[in-house]
């Protein structure tokens, strides 16, 4: 997998076709900062669209279903999303953790099932507010990445991991710098126990609550190979700004 600064926006149930107007702005940006991996997960509704409008950027989903059809109503499989130009998709977002009640195992299927479909993967972990105020963090994390992490030959190849503390997301908080850094430095180190020297390639994002202001600093960060924006992505002159910054900061 590339090693150029991931960026990654994720629009959630947000976006009609009118909001394909960011994603061509967003796509003319990264054509300016070729140093720099740019993608957008909108909602499965304007993949296609999305994928038939944009040049230079990464199209994805946001989730899918461990089998490639099926009566499983109201979901799209990793086959579908492959069809419809999908480059990638994320799974385990703490979104549908939380509220679908999706366990490690199953978001592993979802890794597995995806790569099968030739889609490159983003795997989220993070721990709750209550988790680290309790010193759990870096223990639930591991966990989770022991029980969700896709598992066979080459995978690490088409991974990525977003690290997103779930009382980050939405919130305007962010964790410190060191907190930061620590749980990268955590990730990286189980990454190469589960993988072997392939662990070292895989990017691990940062998610919650990226902007404008604050990209740079936390993208300067060791380990921080790129981040997951979720409502900072919605508009293209705010997630340009992003965008810029991992430029520079591939720069310096
Ligand atoms: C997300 O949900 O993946 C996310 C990072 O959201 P936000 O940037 O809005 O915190």
């Amino acid at each position: 997998m590339s090693n150029l600064p991931y960026i990654v926006g994720n629009w959630k149930m947000n976006g009609s076709r009118a909001m394909l107007a960011e994603a061509r702005a967003i796509d003319r940006a990264a054509a300016r900062f070729p140093k720099v991996q740019v993608a957008l997960a909108p909602p499965a509704t304007l993949i296609i669209a999305m994928r038939e409008a944009v040049q230079e950027i990464g199209v994805g989903g946001q989730d899918c279903h461990i089998e490639a059809s099926g009566a499983f109503t109201g979901d799209v499989s990793a086959v579908m999303l492959r069809d419809a130009g999908a480059d990638f998709t994320i799974v385990g977002h703490s979104e549908r953790r939380a509220l679908h009640g999706e366990s490690d195992a199953l978001v592993r299927a979802k890794a597995e099932a995806a790569q099968a479909a030739g889609l490159s993967v983003i795997l989220c972990v993070g721990e709750t507010e209550a988790q680290r105020d309790s010193g759990k963090a870096e223990d639930v994390v591991a966990g989770q990445l022991d029980g969700s992490l896709p598992r066979g030959d080459e995978v690490a190849a088409g991974l990525a991991v977003a690290y997103e503390p779930v009382w980050a997301i939405g919130t305007g908080r962010v964790p410190s710098v060191k907190d930061v850094r620590a749980m990268h430095k955590a990730i990286r180190t189980q990454l190469i126990t589960i993988y072997g020297e392939a662990g070292s390639e895989v990017r691990i994002l940062y998610g919650g609550s990226v902007n404008a202001k604050n990209a740079a600093k936390l993208l300067a960060i060791d380990e921080v190979g790129g981040a997951l924006v979720g409502g900072a992505s919605l508009v293209a002159e705010g997630f340009t700004a992003i965008i810029g910054a991992a430029g520079q900061s591939e720069e310096a």
